[in-house]
This record gives C-alpha cells, sequence and structure tokens, in this order.
C-alpha cells in the first residue's frame, strides 16, 4: 500500500534512535518540517537498562526512546513514520526547485511501512542518517542467550557492573587489544579470547601479561552456563575456561543499502566517513550516531552528536536558501 506524497520535509532523518530523535528535536524547534522515520530495530533491543546517560543513568533504554518519540512529536512539525528506508533517490535540479528548495538539492525517500502503518514517501531538502550499526555476533550457538546480560560490546556502558569478576574478552579485530586495556581498569581477571585470530601481536601479549591478563588463542566453540547465568567459554577441544561475563567485539556493518549505488566514503571499519558538519561525501546527506566514527557509541554521545548535526543542518539550509554556501562555516 503507498500513500500519496506528503509536504516536502527539510530533513528526511532515517533512524529514531537517540541520534536521530535528538536532530529532530532540534529541527523541529528550529521551524522546520522533518520526518523521522524509523524501523524500531535499536542496537541495544538485547539490554533492559542502560547506563551513563545523565540522569537515566539505568533506565530501559526503551523508555528513553519513547520519552524522546514523544517530545518530537509534540511539535506540530513533526512526522514519526514506523517504516523501513529502502531508497534515497536524489532530485534533479528543477525537481529540487520545483519542490520549493531554493538551493536544487533535494531527495525522494521511500519507506515500506512496518506493524501495520502504510508505505511512506518523502520529498526532502537533505536526509541524515542515523540508523546506528547493525551487529554480527561470533558465530557460537548460545551466544545470544547472554549478549546484553553477561556479555557485552561496550566497555563504557557496562565496565562498571563487572568489577572485579573473572571477565572475558571475545574479539577478532586489531583494537581488542586496545579493548582488553580498557576493561583492565574494571577487572584484571581478564582472559582475551581471539578464536584462533592473529589480532594480539606478541608484544601487545606480552604487556597484557604484566598486568595479568592472559590470551587464549585456541578456537571456541561455544558460551556455556547454568540457566540465565554465563559459566564459561568453551574451547574446541572441549575444554572450559570458567568465565561469568565479559565482552565480545561484534563485527559493525552500517545499513545503507537505501543508497542503491550511490558512492559514499566509509572508513576501515566501513562506518561513514563525515565532514566536520557531519556531511557524507554525498552533498546534502548527512550521518551522526553510532554509524560514524570515532565514538564512544554509546546513548549520550549519539544524541549529543544529534543535536550538533542538527544545527550543521539548519545553518546549511538557511545559507543554501540565500544562496551563499558554507564558506563561513
Ligand atoms: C547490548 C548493548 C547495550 C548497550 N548499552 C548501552 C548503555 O548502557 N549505555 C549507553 O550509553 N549505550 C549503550 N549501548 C550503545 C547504544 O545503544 C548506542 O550507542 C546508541 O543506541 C546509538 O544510537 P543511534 O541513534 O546512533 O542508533 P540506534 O539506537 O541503533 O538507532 C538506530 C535506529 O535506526 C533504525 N534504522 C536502521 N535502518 C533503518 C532503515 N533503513 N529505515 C528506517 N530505520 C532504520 C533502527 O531500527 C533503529 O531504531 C549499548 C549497545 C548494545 C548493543
Amino acid at each position: 500500500m503507498s500513500e500519496e506524497p506528503r509536504l516536502p520535509v527539510g530533513v528526511a532523518i532515517i533512524g529514531g534512535g537517540p541520534a536521530g530523535l535528538s536532530a529532530g528535536l532540534q529541527l523541529v524547534r528550529a521551524n522546520r518540517r522533518i520526518a523521522i522515520i524509523d524501523s524500531n530495530r535499536p542496537r541495544h533491543s538485547a539490554t533492559l537498562q542502560s547506563h551513563g546517560f545523565l540522569t537515566r543513568d539505568g533506565a530501559s533504554p526503551l523508555e528513553l526512546r519513547r520519552l524522546g518519540r514523544e517530545e518530537f512529536e509534540a511539535y506540530p512539525t513533526a512526522t514519526f513514520a514506523q517504516a523501513v528506508v529502502r531508497e534515497v533517490v536524489p532530485l534533479t535540479r528543477d525537481e529540487a526547485i520545483g519542490a520549493g528548495f531554493p538551493d536544487g538539492i533535494g531527495f525522494r525517500v521511500r519507506g515500506t511501512g512496518i506493524r501495520g502503518s502504510s508505505d511512506v514517501e518523502f520529498v526532502a531538502r537533505r536526509v541524515l542518517i542515523s540508523a546506528g550499526l547493525t551487529e554480527e555476533l561470533p558465530p557460537f550457538p548460545m551466544i545470544r542467550a547472554y549478549y546484553g546480560t553477561a556479555l557485552h560490546s561496550c566497555v563504557e556502558c557496562d565496565g562498571f557492573e563487572k568489577t572485579d569478576k573473572p571477565l572475558a574478552l571475545i574479539g577478532e579485530t586489531s583494537d581488542v587489544f586496545a579493548r582488553a586495556l580498557l576493561i583492565s581498569r574494571f577487572s584484571s581477571d581478564l582472559v582475551v579470547f581471539t578464536n584462533g585470530a592473529d589480532t594480539v601481536r606478541p608484544e601487545q601479549e606480552r604487556q597484557l601479561a604484566e598486568i595479568g591478563i592472559s590470551v587464549e588463542r585456541r578456537p571456541i566453540d561455544d558460551i556455556v552456563g547454568e540457566k540465565a547465568e554465563m559459566t564459561g567459554v568453551r574451547l574446541a577441544d572441549g575444554s572450559v575456561i570458567p568465565r561469568v561475563g565479559g565482552f565480545v567485539r561484534p563485527r559493525w556493518h552500517a545499513p545503507v543499502e537505501f543508497l542503491g549505488d550511490q558512492p559514499i566514503e566509509r572508513d576501515e571499519w566501513g562506518l561513514i566517513v563525515v565532514s566536520d558538519r557531519g556531511e557524507t561525501s554525498i552533498r546534502g546527506v548527512y550521518a551522526v550516531g553510532d554509524i560514524v566514527p570515532p565514538g564512544p557509541q554509546q546513548l549520550i554521545i549519539a544524541a549529543g552528536g544529534g543535536a550538533r548535526v542538527a544545527a550543521r543542518l539548519n545553518m546549511d539550509m538557511i545559507r543554501g536558501a540565500l544562496g551563499v554556501g558554507m564558506i563561513d562555516d
């Protein structure tokens, strides 16, 4: 089912997590007509409590999203659509001018409705991608059962609760050493599992050994536990190393398939590269939140980034209307 195109919007925001909601709030307060399109698959859906968001420490991440959406939707120029964006197509200059966009830049954004909502189509002067990251956990059968409770990915978010416990760090990427150092602030009873990957260099292993952290290079078979409690990491040779929880470094994917074959610059991890203004390598398309480096990937950083990029987007559109470009930015 497809809807009639609505009134053109200033910004179509793809993703209604803390980054998108925060940008949306600032932009409706700047008297802009704004659409947030959200597929309701937040990264932290595996967890019941979020930490470190000032005034909301310990709150449920779903509650944070609910409050954010409520505040955004209280403004008359706000639209929140439950849909998966499938396509972002640049308008021609004539189409953009025809839509009332004075600088000739614009986009058509189409999405498929979810949970009984209609399909959506927005014509927008600018696009803000705040779609977060999708995570690929290592393929151990039971890892999902402990992810978000015993095993986490964000050390800044969940390290405190793990103080002095026997911990695992599971990771096959080159940032595992730095993560191990970060975790050592919470517990020195730490085993780094590389699952057979050659990602911790011998001199790094020596440095870790000096602070009591060992590196286990044998492949992992699974995470083991009793009921909801994680009790260890079982290796492929059958031995079990007792651990009550810890951290895993998932592989991340920036979900921007809706751009089709429009090239967009990424960094070595696949995250979307943006300028100081928050604009991607596609003119008029901005990005914010977990999907852009450098992190840390936290709710408050995503929300702060959203407010910052909103100010830049607003100024970009003011200058675009006056024909003065971004020269003084
Ligand atoms: C298990 C876990 C626990 C965490 N705990 C904490 C914590 O305690 N404290 C903390 O500060 N941080 C925590 N984090 C990190 C925090 O969740 C992220 O930093 C934060 O959610 C990033 O916000 P975001 O707005 O960039 O992305 P997200 O919150 O992931 O939101 C992105 C939104 O975009 C939507 N989307 C994606 N693609 C499309 C599309 N094509 N069309 C429409 N919508 C789309 C998704 O459905 C989602 O709703 C945790 C993360 C995980 C994985």
